[in-house]
This record gives structure tokens, C-alpha cells and sequence, in this order.
């Protein structure tokens, strides 16, 4: 199953990877705040997930990683630091 993880603690509640999600996986969670201030996106651990990536793409903060499943092998996608 492909999933992301998102470093939350660092998160600065843009949206952006709300936006950028096709399957609505990703959302603002509004109970929440963290360290910051801010109300950190969240993962719904859906399986739906494809492992497109987008979402970490557009993250201006670097915080999420996509863990795609290609058979027993989980590839970890980095984003450029
Ligand atoms: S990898 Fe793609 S499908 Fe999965 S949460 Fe990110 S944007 Fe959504
Ligand atoms: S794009 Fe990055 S900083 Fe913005 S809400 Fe999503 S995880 Fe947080």
C-alpha cells in the first residue's frame, strides 16, 4: 500500500498538499495545533493513495514523504533538500 508521512510538527498549514491531492487524502486538521501555531495537514491513511507524489512536490516546507509499494519493496521519495 502506498502511503506519505508528514512532519506535522513543522507544519505551516498552507493547504497546498490539500490542494495538490487528486484523492482528497490529505486534509487541515482544525483540533490541532501545533508547536508553531498552525493547524497541520493530516493523512487519512486511505488506501487510495497512488504515490504520485504531487503532494510533496508542492510542500514549500519539505515535510512530506510518499512511501510507494512495488511488490514487497517500499521505495521512499525524497523530495530535493
Ligand atoms: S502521493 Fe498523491 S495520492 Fe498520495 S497523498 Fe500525495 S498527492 Fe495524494
Ligand atoms: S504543503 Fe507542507 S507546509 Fe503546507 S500544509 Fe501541506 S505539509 Fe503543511
Amino acid at each position: 500500500m502506498n502511503k506519505i508521512t508528514i512532519r506535522e510538527e513543522r507544519c505551516k498549514g498552507c493547504a497546498y498538499c490539500v490542494l495538490a491531492c487528486k484523492r482528497e487524502l490529505i486534509r487541515i486538521d482544525p483540533e490541532r495545533i501545533n508547536n508553531l501555531g498552525y493547524n497541520p495537514a493530516v493523512f487519512s491513511n486511505g488506501e487510495a493513495c497512488t504515490g504520485c507524489a504531487l503532494c510533496a512536490e508542492i510542500c514549500p516546507e519539505v515535510l512530506i514523504e510518499v512511501f510507494r509499494e512495488r511488490g514487497k519493496v517500499a521505495l521512499k521519495w525524497q523530495n530535493a533538500e
